[in-house]
């Protein structure tokens, strides 16, 4: 558990470089701490169209500064997959509510298995973290 400054400093110093190591520069967001998620660490709602997403930090259920970097890194990866969003709002209209209930979930599992992936990709493959991530960004600066 950490509190919503500690929490809120580490996300608003590393937000920009990670953003920028992701080539996410055309991506505006807008930062938000509360406990309101329950167990979830964070949460990353995305507007495909305007390029806006919204991070949500539970600092109840963070517990160091590795943990709010992964958390943030692992947010902003789910950006990549924002334009299968717009797949998802588009059946939203015309499907059967129930049938789209039952499409719902399996959606958001794919896109957390697809993140899961890019993860460990950036971990296991590349040996990359995130303070190596800000660091090479913020070398590449100077
Ligand atoms: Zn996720």
């Amino acid at each position: 558990m950490m509190s919503k400054a500690e929490v809120k400093k580490i996300v608003e110093e590393s937000i920009r470089p990670l953003r920028a190591a992701l080539q996410l520069h055309d991506w505006q967001f807008v930062l938000v701490y509360d406990t309101s998620l329950g167990k979830d660490r964070a949460a990353c709602t995305r507007d495909c169209q305007r390029h806006a997403a919204t991070l949500t930090f539970n600092p109840a259920e963070l517990e160091d500064e590795q943990d709010v970097l992964w958390t943030l890194l692992h947010e902003l990866l789910h950006i990549y997959h924002a334009e299968f969003d717009l797949y998802l709002d588009s059946v939203k209209v015309p499907v059967p509510k129930q049938v789209f209930d039952a499409i719902e979930p399996s959606f958001h599992n794919a896109c957390e298995h697809v993140v899961q992936k890019l993860e460990r990709l950036l971990m296991l493959t590349f040996k990359t973290s995130p303070k190596k991530l800000i660091a090479a960004v913020r070398r590449r600066e100077n």
